[in-house]
């Protein structure tokens, strides 16, 4: 591809590997700048595979679907990091610029190769990962520091909202813990004390050009993102100075190119640590679809068409809820659904709600999320509050 070939216009087609709620925003994004985009998801029904102009229903690894997919997008992004590297490497081969690629998510996809990662960095970013320890197999379970416990074992792949995760409080119990994961290759880490959790979103276009988007402030709840708060209210300056130089180091040494989100956890005695990456939009940016200028997903169109980067500058403070399936379930078994009565949170001034088309609703299943746009992070949170009374939220400390 010669480099007079770009940027891409529309009304060319772009392409996503993935067709969940992140893939949905990515069409709406491209379509709402004049692209098409061609879907591929083996689900019939996908969120994104829904709007897309052309949805490929076939897996991952079909070759003859990826070359469909390579003839009529020139350019392809991911939406999920279990993408498998060979297929990112296919479409490379055919010709197509494919971003990230496959070096960068290949390290996020496993949670080892992440913390070396990260590591190795550490002269460089000033920011760790948490104490830990690799188990790869069993003669690995005898070695672990004690001063680890009490830990998570966490397996090093496919793992995601809190899944594929075991709290162990002792060396004795660690054994059992990674049986129940199926004695994959995992990591144990330290549980740390959080004082509160921070991510970044951060892109790089292919000429190396790097914006960094707002930071957020996480709210998780069983592993699940709950809320996110931006401005984050308890970040100091020297904190986010921090972030912003760990977070352009990274992308930078990954070679990443699109945007990612970077975890970071802020322990009570002030230390901070880098918790993982994902190599794709990530819903803690969910807000910028309202709030920001240019959304992540807006963000993620630009790279891959090769246009300047959008300014992701934040127009209004912004408290983004997501809406688990959970909120859907009613009777003892959880077998009676119906639809959360929408019409009181419409009627609030600052909500903006976004459903994702899933049909069918389950416990921690992602089936949309709430905006609130105030004068202020404080307001913003106390109208999500007000919206989780309204919609019945189960109450839970925070
Ligand atoms: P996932 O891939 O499921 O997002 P994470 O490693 O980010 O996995 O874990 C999900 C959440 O669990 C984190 O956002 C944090 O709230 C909590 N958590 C994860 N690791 C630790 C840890 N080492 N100490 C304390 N809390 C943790
Ligand atoms: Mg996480």
């Amino acid at each position: 591809m010669h480099e007079k070939d770009w940027p891409l216009y529309p009304p060319s087609f772009l392409g996503i590997l993935g067709g969940g709620q992140l893939g949905r925003f990515f069409v709406q994004a491209a379509q709402d700048l004049g692209y098409g985009v061609c879907v591929l998801d083996p689900d019939p029904n996908s969120p994104a595979g829904q709007i897309a102009q052309i949805h490929l229903q076939a897996d991952y690894a079909d070759q003859e679907a990826l070359k469909t997919m390579a003839r009529r997008c020139r350019a392809i992004s991911t939406e999920f990091e279990n993408v498998p590297a060979k297929t990112i490497d296919f479409l490379i081969e055919q010709g197509v610029f494919v971003a990230p690629d496959s070096y960068a998510v290949s390290i996020a996809q496993n949670r080892i190769k992440e913390k070396q990662f990260f590591q190795n960095l550490l002269s460089q970013t000033g920011v760790g990962p948490v104490l830990y320890h690799v188990i790869e197999e069993q003669a690995h379970l005898t070695n672990v520091p004690q001063e680890i416990f009490p830990a998570i074992l966490k397996t090093s792949q496919l793992g995601y909202d809190g899944k594929g995760q075991q709290t162990v409080y002792h060396l004795t119990e660690l054994l059992s813990a990674w049986i129940m994961l199926g004695k994959v290759p995992c990591v144990l880490e330290k549980k740390v004390d959080l004082d509160f959790e921070l991510s970044a979103l951060i892109v790089r276009s292919a000429d190396d050009e790097v914006h960094l988007m707002p930071i957020a402030q996480n709210i998780h709840q069983h592993g699940i993102l709950h809320l996110s708060m931006v401005p984050a209210p308890n970040m100091s300056l020297s904190i986010q100075d921090q972030i912003q130089r760990a977070a352009q180091v990274i992308i930078r040494e990954l070679h990443y190119v699109g945007v990612m989100c970077i975890e970071f956890f802020i322990l009570k005695d002030g230390t901070m640590c880098v918790n993982e990456i994902a190599p794709r939009p990530h819903n803690s940016g969910h807000h910028s679809l309202d709030s920001c200028l240019t959304s992540q997903f807006e963000q993620q169109v630009r790279v891959l068409a090769k246009l300047p980067l959008g300014n992701s500058k934040l127009m209004s403070p912004v408290v983004m809820l997501n809406l688990l399936g959970d909120l859907w379930l009613h009777g003892e078994n959880n077998d009676a659904i119906t639809a959360p009565n929408w019409q009181n949170v419409l009627a609030m001034a600052s909500a903006k709600l976004h459903l994702y088309g899933k049909a069918a609703p389950k416990i921690g299943r992602k089936m949309g999320h709430i905006n609130f746009l105030d004068e202020s992070v404080e307001q913003a949170l106390k109208s999500a509050h007000q919206a989780m009374e309204i919609l019945g939220f189960p109450t839970i400390k925070e």
